[in-house]
Parts: C-alpha cells; structure tokens; sequence
C-alpha cells in the first residue's frame, strides 16, 4: 500500500549500466541497456528504495468487478511527479534490471551500509521470479531491515514466498488492505487508510507523517515486526475523493 505524498527523487544507477552489444556489419551497437536505479526520498529520511511503475505491476490493484480497488483508485504513485518522463523511465528500467544475471549480488553489494531499505515506493511484485530474487537479497542483508508493502499475497502462488520472507527476522512484509474507511481483516493485513487520524481504531499504529510535513522523521514503525498494523492518514486530492465516493455509495 503506497500512501506518502509525493517527494522529492534522487535515483542512484547504483550499478552495472550493462550493455548488451551485437554486431552488426563491423560496427558494435548497443541494443539494450540495463540499469538498475534505487531511489532515495526525502520522506523517508533518505532511506533507499526500488519501485516499479504504479498499476502496471500491481496485479493486486485489481478487484473482482475488475475495477481498481479503492485503496489503488488514490494511489499518489499515478499523480504529480511519478508522471514524469524520468521517473518513469527509472521504474521501467528496474523491470528489466531484475531479470539481469549478477542483480542480487548488485543489490546486496548496494545495501552494504544500508540500515533499512523499502521495496516499492510503487508498483509490486509482479513476478515470482522477482520475489524469488527478491528474497534472497532479504536473506543476504541480515543488517537491513527491510519493509516491503504488497498486494500480492491475494495470489496463492505467491503466498509460500511472502510467507519465507516474513519468516526472516530482517523482514516486514505488509499486506495492504484495499479499504479506505481504515477497516482491515486482522492476522491478514499488516496497514490500512484511514479517513482521518482521529478516527483510527485503538488497536493500530497511526502514521505520523502528516504531523511532520509528510516525513518519517525517525520514525521506523512500518520496518518493525513488532508492529502489527499501521493505518495511513488518507491525503492528498484523488484519494479525497475516493474516500467521498466510499462514504456516499455505503
Ligand atoms: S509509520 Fe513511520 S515509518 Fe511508516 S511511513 Fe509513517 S512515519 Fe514513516
């Protein structure tokens, strides 16, 4: 679930720029070139992440009417600066950059002084050979905690993955609810939205962004297994709306 507002990009190509070549005639040409960004953003008090491109990867989005569920109806990953060409153009080449051989042992060489790390800032784990992947990065940086947000365990075939990686001490896997009236099936999800803080249920952690011009400001409460559930004040104008929207078709 991906509520923060939006902020500021630093992408780092931490690594390999690798380029494929061929021959043509005499003269090499580059026919395609990977590059595996990480994100940092100030939000999360620079912490770094990798993302995909919102919708697109997020199969989870989804409902059964085949409509996008109310939580991804606001996704703040489809407004302002996530529609820019460059920040596009990141996520796009992050979902070739995984398939590449040597990505995991770029990674983890990337979070070597790493503390935390956040998976998808937006987008989700499309592929299991993603998550394959994915988790061994988990298992290889015992030293990160590492949140990873996800829609993805309504899908059977990706619930003995999420279930490895939530068995690893270094790792919080939140299965994000699609209601925006900040209800959430407990033991099932790990966040929810919320209309408004003050309305939060007592038995949930209630981010604290907001109070905070939309930083983390020290807080690590979504990488803390400890921690069941967070609910995320609801922002910005789209997700307003949905909420509005829910509210007036109960
Ligand atoms: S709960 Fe804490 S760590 Fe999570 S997004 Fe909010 S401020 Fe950041």
């Amino acid at each position: 679930m991906h509520t923060e507002a939006a902020r500021h990009f630093y992408t780092i190509p931490n690594w390999s720029t690798i380029p494929w070549m061929v021959a043509i005639s005499s003269k090499p040409v580059i026919i395609q070139t990977m590059i595996n960004h990480l994100s940092k953003t100030s939000k999360l008090d620079g912490i770094l992440s990798w993302s995909l491109q919102a919708i697109e990867t997020c199969a989870g989005s989804v409902g059964p009417d085949g409509k996008l569920v109310p939580a991804c109806s606001g996704c703040y990953a489809t407004t302002g600066c996530y529609n820019f060409k460059g920040t596009k153009q990141v996520r796009s080449d992050n979902k070739q950059a995984w398939k590449a051989d040597g990505w995991v042992d770029t990674m983890v060489a990337a979070l070597a002084k790493a503390k935390y790390f956040r998976w998808f800032d937006s987008g989700d784990i499309y592929s299991l050979g993603l998550a394959e992947k994915m988790y061994l990065v988990m298992q290889r940086t015992p030293h990160v905690k590492h949140w990873l947000p996800t829609r993805m365990a309504k899908f059977s075939k990706f619930k003995a993955i999420l279930d490895r990686m939530q068995a690893l001490p270094n790792v919080m896997v939140r299965f994000s609810s699609d209601a925006v009236d900040g209800t959430y099936t407990k033991g099932v999800h790990g966040s929810t939205i919320l209309p408004n803080a003050d309305e939060a249920p007592s038995d949930i952690f209630v981010c604290g962004a907001y109070q905070r011009n939309g930083k983390c400001d020290g807080c690590r409460a979504c990488y803390d297994k400890t921690i069941p559930v967070i609910g995320y004040p609801a922002h910005g104008r789209k997700m307003a709306k949905v909420i509005r929207l829910a509210v007036a078709t109960h």
